[in-house]
């Protein structure tokens, strides 16, 4: 076997580029390196790391059935994955090393190093085209990068219109069934295996299940936290164990059947975010230098309290949605979309918080942590970014409350010790109800919070 496919971000065995077009070229074998240390200074969470571990062994699993030889390996950080791989090619006698390019700075410096060291023995690389739905740059007619939404997802959509859109099939069975080997992943860790499946089907079934059901209704229902209205799909995206032309294909079938334009499908809008934030990381490498996309707004002088960020983190905010929503992500990895804007709105803003230390914070817990959807959405929220919200738009949380979770369903959920209130006074208790319940007073005030924020962005602006 001549051929190697490294797999990272990409676990899965459908519509994977690497992997085919290797196996197109002979036999493969397949190898995954884990880096639990890097992982950890890229602050990625325990659940993440356990629904990885959980997709490895079914990709292996899969694998070993078409007769393909995997091997998981454990290294520390990127840095060490050259010499290994040097290693790992002399040993097997390893021609070909295929992999799917990647995003974030670390890990195409990562990529760089492999290929120098592996073309210096001679080992020719193949990088295939990344995790997007549109991998081309998505550019403007001066061959510019988009800094706006609208007018890239307009290009974008004629791009997508000019290329297939058909899945990569499922490399062939290239021999018996092999055994399978034991795992050994001792940087397992638990996670919510009842929401997510570690199992790439799984993942495919949600994804029709939802486009029968749910992606007609999706423009209307996906800003409720409490209406399964969105897909849940962004674990699986995240961790590559479904590609994002699936769900295109997907879309596009289904719409074909009930006889809609699937070009216009809001669903698949929402998925050029993605691609829109991805391409940002690989025009703008300074995005993954902590640096905001607005060069100015680095001169904030956050206000930065320590222990109203704590606050912020453990849902004791006194504000019902906001502390809903972060014990959504405590218990359970994942936050919708909505609230993620709430609570990310209301740490750069009205707590004025560095939001660097929000970025972090979702980091370290979401289930679907991705670098370039959670700095883009941070950015976005705090206004520091690339077609952000406007400075001067800041959330309301109870107004929010009111609208998005009308009878206060969701807070019940996740904050019971509110669970007694009637659906008006559950988004902003009163002192008494407060006192009585044991459920904290607001940490700032929402009015004077928001005026100090706007007034901040003004000077920056004045200065300017
Ligand atoms: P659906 O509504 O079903 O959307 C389908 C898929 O499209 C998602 O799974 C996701 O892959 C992609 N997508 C949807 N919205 C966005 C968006 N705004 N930006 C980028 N991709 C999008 N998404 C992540 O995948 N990882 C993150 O770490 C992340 N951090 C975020 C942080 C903040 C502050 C904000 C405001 C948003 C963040 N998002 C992130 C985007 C979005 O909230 C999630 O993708 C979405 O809630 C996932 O739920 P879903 O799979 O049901 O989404």
């Amino acid at each position: 076997i001549e051929q190697l496919v490294w797999i990272r971000n990409d676990l899965r065995w459908q519509d994977n580029p690497a992997l085919y077009f290797a196996s197109l070229k002979g036999p493969i074998r397949v190898i995954v390196i884990a880096t639990p240390k890097q992982w950890q200074e890229h602050h990625e969470s325990g659940s993440k790391i356990g629904l990885r571990a959980g997709l490895i062994r079914c990709l292996f699993s899969k694998l070993v059935s078409l007769g393909i030889p995997a091997d998981l390996i454990e290294v520390d950080r990127f840095k060490h994955i050259p010499d290994i791989l040097c290693q790992y090619c002399q040993d097997n006698g390893i021609k070909h090393l295929w992999y799917n390019q990647d995003f974030p700075i670390h890990e195409r410096q990562r990529d760089q190093a492999v290929k120098q060291a592996l073309q210096a023995i001679h080992i020719e690389v193949h990088p295939q085209e990344p995790d997007l739905i549109v991998s081309r740059p998505v550019l403007s007619q001066q061959g510019t990068p988009f800094k706006v939404f609208t007018p890239f997802y307009k290009r974008w959509l004629t791009m997508l219109n000019e290329q297939s859109i058909e899945p990569l099939p499922i490399p062939k069975k290239q021999a018996d069934a092999l055994s399978e080997q034991p795992l050994t992943m001792i940087w397992q860790q638990p996670f919510r295996d009842d929401l997510w499946k570690p199992d790439q089907d799984k993942a495919n079934q949600t994804l029709w299940q939802f486009c029968h059901r749910k992606e007609d209704l999706y423009d209307k229902q996906r800003d409720f936290p409490m209406t399964p209205g969105t897909s849940t799909l962004s674990p699986y995206l995240a961790l590559g164990a479904l590609g994002p032309r699936e769900c295109v294909y997907a879309i596009a079938y289904v719409c074909n059947e009930q006889g809609r334009s699937w070009q216009d499908s809001i669903w698949l809008k929402e998925l050029a975010w993605r691609d829109f934030y991805r391409q940002l990381m690989l025009h703008f490498p300074t995005l993954s230098k902590h640096k905001p996309f607005k060069p100015e707004t680095d001169r904030i002088v956050w206000r930065d309290n320590k222990a109203e960020r704590l606050a912020w983190q453990k849902g004791q905010t006194g504000f019902p949605i906001v502390d809903a929503a972060m014990r959504q992500l405590n218990q359970t990895g994942w936050m919708h979309n909505r609230l993620r804007m709430i609570t990310a709105s209301f740490f750069s803003k009205l707590l004025f918080a560095d939001w660097h230390h929000g970025e972090q914070y979702f980091m370290s817990k979401l289930i679907d942590g991705e670098f370039a959807a959670n700095n883009g959405g941070w950015q976005w929220s705090a206004s520091t970014g690339c077609d952000a919200a406007p400075y001067f738009r800041v959330f309301n949380p109870t107004r929010q409350s009111e609208r998005y979770d009308a009878k206060g369903e969701f807070i019940r959920r996740f904050v019971p010790e509110l669970k007694s209130l009637d659906n008006k006074s559950i988004h902003n208790p009163s002192t008494d109800q407060r006192d009585a319940l044991g459920y904290p007073n607001p940490i700032v005030d929402y009015k004077t919070a928001r005026k100090a924020a706007i007034e901040a962005f003004d000077r920056l602006k004045n200065h300017h």
